[in-house]
């Protein structure tokens, strides 16, 4: 019985691996991706990086650089669909700068329909499957969209500026971390596109001092559903995060200072607080340091427990980014 405990805890966490494809432009005849197997990749490790060789990682999936969203997606939705069901989900991008999070998450720049990320479909997915359930069950889906920059956590679906600050609430009764986050109810793919769209615009506003702060603040967009049988009046709750997290890129203590490096160690700890968690519910630990971070207490309720995780973590195939390679799939073999 304790086996199969075990094993469910493991099956909750799920780590995922994508290669981001050489972009328009780039030299694309040196990968340092040897090769790619359903969960296996061999990375080539050139001998600028000492001894050359191959080394393989093993994920429960991994995604080439010529994997579309709709495939990546496909291997999400039953994630997905359990917060129908009441299951808490946390969904993240890991890598560093430039390895493909945000197209993961959100899509490209140039918004096709097919290049739709996973926080579209997933919400699309949640609509469609509420309507095939409606004779038995009445859903309400509601978002909020928040930053984390700097330990500070901010609303980024707030109309009036997304300057106040928020704060944390452990397990509040009506199941918000953050209660003072605008809380918006979506009904269709039409409000959520909408909402994004506030979201990035607001994100972009409060970049005006720093060229790309996306990069260097972890985003969430945060879904709640609730569910009424109707026929016994029981409700259920369960609620998704969809994380694009901030690069993972080490800075060089010697070239950067002040705001820069306060950023980065913000980041750094943060990141390394994820792992941490994730790593200690990977091992069953009993103390799970969840306090080390804003990202850990924000997410708290949904990782751990009953909750389901799923890590994609993002690699760039360039020669030139293989120490950051190396150290992301380091990152998530141990959370794997
Ligand atoms: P990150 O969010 O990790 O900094 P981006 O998602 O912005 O990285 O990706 C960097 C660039 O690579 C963008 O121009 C993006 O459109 C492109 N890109 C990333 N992943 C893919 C992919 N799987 N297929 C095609 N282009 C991609
Ligand atoms: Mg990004």
């Amino acid at each position: 019985k304790l086996y199969n405990q075990l094993q469910d805890l493991k099956g909750s966490i799920r780590v995922y691996c994508r290669v981001r494809p050489f972009l328009p432009g780039q030299n694309n005849s040196m990968s340092v991706v040897d090769n790619i197997e359903e969960g296996n990749i061999t990375i080539i490790t050139p001998s600028k990086y000492g001894k050359e060789g191959r080394r393989s990682f093993n994920f429960n999936k991994v995604f080439g650089p010529f994997a579309s969203q709709e495939e990546v997606f496909s291997d999400t939705q039953p994630l997905i669909r359990s917060v129908l069901d009441g299951y808490n989900v946390c969904i993240f991008a890991y890598g560093q700068t430039g390895s493909g999070k945000t197209y993961t998450m959100t899509g490209p720049k140039e918004l096709t329909e097919e290049g739709r990320g996973v926080n579209y479909r997933a919400l699309n997915d949640l609509f469609l499957l509420s309507e095939q359930r409606k004779d038995s069950f009445s859903y309400a889906i509601s978002v909020q969209m928040m930053e984390i920059y700097n330990e500070q956590v901010r609303d980024l679906l707030s109309t009036d500026g997304v300057n106040k600050k928020l704060e944390i609430r452990k397990s509040s009764q009506n199941g918000l971390s953050v209660p003072d986050a605008n809380i918006v109810p979506v009904a269709s793919t039409t409000d959520v596109i909408e909402l994004m769209n506030l979201g990035h615009r607001n994100r972009a506003v409060s970049a005006t001092a720093l060229n790309d702060r996306s990069s260097r603040s972890h985003s969430c967009l945060t879904v709640h559903v609730q569910g009424t049988e109707l026929t016994s009046g029981t409700t259920i709750r369960g609620c998704m995060h969809l994380v694009d997290l901030a690069g993972s890129e080490r800075v060089d203590k010697a070239e950067v200072i002040g705001d820069r490096l306060k950023e980065a160690q913000h980041i750094n700890k943060s990141l390394s607080a994820l792992g941490d968690v994730i790593a200690s519910l990977a091992q069953k630990n009993s103390h799970v340091p969840y306090r080390n971070s804003k990202l850990t207490q924000l997410l708290q309720d949904s990782l751990g427990g009953q909750a389901k995780t799923l890590m994609f973590v993002h690699i760039s195939p360039e020669p030139d980014a293989i120490g950051e390679t190396i150290s992301t799939l380091k990152f998530a073999e141990r959370v794997a």
